[in-house]
C-alpha cells in the first residue's frame, strides 16, 4: 500500500442505482484505499458492473457521489475522469499492431514519441517479443496483457477491470491472476476488480466487498471474510460452510454458549454476530476434525459422538466425507491426506469435533441456502 501518496482514495458516498423502479444498486458506501486491489465479489446480477460502470462514469448514480481524493467525479465525463476500464472482451484494434494499440491514448493525446513510455509498457506485461503482431496472432492471456498495457500507459489513478479473465481457460486464468496481482504491486494503481469468481478475488484483492441482490453484505480481507462470516450467504458464497441449527443459552466470559441439538458449544464473541435466541451454528469442512468412534480427536470439546460416513471422496490432497449427524443433518468434513490414517469408508460411525475458535455464529433469520446455487 502506498502511504507516499495518501488521500487519493477512491470514495463511493451513499450511491444508488435505479432502473426506473428496479433499484440496481442500494446506498452504497466504499472506500478503497489508494493503490490497493479491490475486488467486487457476488453472483451474476448483484450489482458489481453497475457499479462499476458508475465509477467508470458510463451510469449516472441515481443518488449519491463518488469522488477519487478532493475530487468529486460523481457527474463527470468518462473520458475526464483518471479511470480506465479493461473489459472481458479485450475491445483491441484488430487492424494495429500491438505496439500501436498500447500506444494509441498517448497518440490520442499528442504525444509525439511514444516508444519508451511503448516499450516500458510492454516489458511491464512481458510482451516486448510480440510487439509487431497484430491482435489476432496472440492467445487471449497475451490479448489481455495488450488491454491491460493500454489502459495502463494512460497512468489512471484507478484502473477498473470488468471479468477480464473471463474468457480465458482455467489454467491460463490462474497464471494470470498471479501476473495482474504482480503488475498492480508494480504499479501502485488502485485497481477495481469484479468478479463473481471468489477464488479469483482471494488470490488477487487486499480487500473485497461481498454484493448480494444490490448490497455489499460484507467488507474486508481475504482471511477475513473466510475465517469470520458474519452472514449465511458470505459463509456460503466464500468457499463452503456447515450451518447448524442452535440456540444461544448464555454469553459470558468473551464466549457465546450455543446448544446445538444437545450438544454444548461455545462461540467466541467477535465470531458471534447473533447473541440470543435461535442461530446458525457454522463451521468450515477442513475445520471440523473426525476419527472412527472412541478413537481420540486431537480437539478440545464440542466433541459429537454417533455420526455415520455416508459419502467418501478421495481427491488426492484431501479425502472429503459426508456425515450423517444424529440429528439427521448431512456435515460436510474435508481431512488433509496427511497418510496418519488411512481413508474411511460410507457406514464407518465416526466421531467429530472442532477447535472452538473456529466456529461462527449467525442469525437463524437468514436463508440457510443463500450463495449456495452461485456456486
Ligand atoms: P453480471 O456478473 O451478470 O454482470 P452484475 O452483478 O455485474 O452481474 P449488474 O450488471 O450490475 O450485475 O446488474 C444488476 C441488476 O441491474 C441486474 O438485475 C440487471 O438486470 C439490472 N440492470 C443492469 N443494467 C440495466 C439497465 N441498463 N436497465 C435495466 N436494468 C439493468
Amino acid at each position: 500500500m502506498s502511504q507516499a501518496s495518501e488521500g487519493r482514495d477512491l470514495r463511493l458516498t451513499q450511491v444508488e442505482k435505479q432502473f426506473a423502479a428496479f433499484t440496481a444498486v442500494h446506498p452504497l458506501d466504499l472506500v478503497v484505499p489508494q493503490g490497493t486491489f479491490f475486488a467486487l465479489l457476488g453472483p451474476s446480477g448483484c450489482g458489481k458492473t453497475t457499479t462499476l460502470r458508475m465509477v467508470a462514469g458510463l451510469e449516472t448514480p441515481t443518488a449519491g457521489t463518488i469522488s477519487i481524493g478532493d475530487a468529486e467525479i460523481t457527474y463527470e465525463k468518462p473520458y475526464k475522469r483518471p479511470v480506465n476500464t479493461v473489459f472481458q472482451n479485450y475491445a483491441l484494434f484488430p487492424h494495429l499492431t500491438i505496439v500501436d494499440n498500447v500506444a494509441f491514448g498517448l497518440k490520442r493525446r499528442g504525444v509525439r514519441d511514444t516508444r519508451k513510455q511503448v516499450a516500458d509498457m510492454l516489458e511491464l506485461v512481458e510482451l516486448t517479443t510480440q510487439a509487431t503482431k497484430k491482435p489476432a496472432q496472440l492467445s487471449g492471456g497475451q490479448q489481455q496483457r495488450v488491454a491491460l498495457a493500454r489502459a495502463l500507459i494512460n497512468h489512471p489513478e484507478v484502473l477498473l477491470l470488468d471479468e477480464p479473465l473471463g474468457a480465458l481457460d482455467l489454467k491460463l486464468r490462474r497464471a494470470m491472476q498471479l501476473e495482474l496481482k504482480r503488475i498492480q504491486i508494480e504499479v501502485g494503481l488502485t485497481f477495481v476488480h469484479v468478479t463473481h469468481d471468489q477464488e479469483e478475488a482471494m488470490t488477487m484483492a487486499d480487500t473485497i466487498a461481498v454484493m448480494n441482490a444490490g448490497r455489499v453484505e460484507q467488507m474486508g480481507s481475504p482471511a477475513e471474510l473466510y475465517e469470520n462470516p458474519q452472514t449465511t450467504f458470505v459463509a456460503n458464497f466464500l468457499g463452503q460452510s456447515n450451518l447448524i441449527a442452535g440456540a444461544v443459552q448464555e454469553t459470558g466470559n468473551g464466549v457465546v454458549r450455543v446448544d446445538m441439538h444437545g450438544t454444548a458449544v461455545s462461540i467466541p464473541a467477535e465470531r458471534a454476530h447473533v447473541n440470543a435466541g435461535k442461530a446458525w451454528v457454522g463451521i468450515r469442512p477442513e475445520k471440523v476434525l473426525i476419527a472412527p468412534a472412541g478413537e481420540p480427536i486431537d480437539a478440545p470439546g464440542n466433541h459429537m459422538r454417533g455420526a455415520v460416513i455416508v459419502d467418501t471422496s478421495f481427491i488426492g490432497v484431501s479425502t472429503q466425507y459426508v456425515v450423517r449427524m444424529p440429528w439427521g443433518q448431512e456435515l460436510t468434513v474435508f481431512e488433509q491426506n496427511t497418510g496418519a490414517r488411512g481413508v474411511m469408508a460410507p457406514g464407518t460411525t465416526v466421531d467429530v469435533s472442532w477447535r472452538p475458535e473456529f466456529a461462527f455464529l449467525l442469525d437463524a433469520n437468514q436463508d440457510v441456502n443463500a450463495g449456495t446455487e452461485e456456486e
